[in-house]
């Protein structure tokens, strides 16, 4: 018995529905839907191994607020979010930090860097 999956493509504004049918052992048996290979590509990750852009802060000592906010500048495999979070929540950063600027390169060898997606300045006094 085989059962059928379904998915909006998100990597380009088209966004294509994705019929996955998958066998009971959840091999892929078809991909339907999609209107190019990046489609076909995206479906097959998404249930292999999906992968999301990382958001999240970081806390700053000195700076003029307490927290920065962060994220990875490419997506990483979601079942290493969890463990990504337990190293994020450990870090602590001196401000000043500039908006753009890498914070952690390679996090966890996942090839992501962890990226400011603001500025902070140091605290005056
Ligand atoms: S399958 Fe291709 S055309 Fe359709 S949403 Fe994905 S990238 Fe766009």
């Amino acid at each position: 018995m085989s059962a059928l999956k379904r998915l909006v493509c998100v990597q380009c504004p088209l966004g294509c529905k994705i019929s996955v049918e998958l066998s009971d052992t959840n091999r892929i048996l078809s991909i339907v839907g999609n209107r190019c290979p990046r489609g076909e590509e995206y479906a097959r990750d998404e249930l292999e191994n999906p992968k999301r852009v990382l958001t999240t802060s970081v806390r700053v000592l000195n700076g003029e607020y307490p927290l920065v906010s962060v994220k990875t500048n490419k997506p990483v495999p979601k079942s290493l979010i969890p463990e990504l979070m337990k190293t994020i929540r450990n870090l602590k950063v001196e401000a000043p930090i500039e908006c753009g600027s890498v914070l952690v390169e390679d996090v966890l060898g996942t090839g992501a860097d962890l990226v400011a997606t603001r500025t902070v300045r140091r605290a005056k006094g």
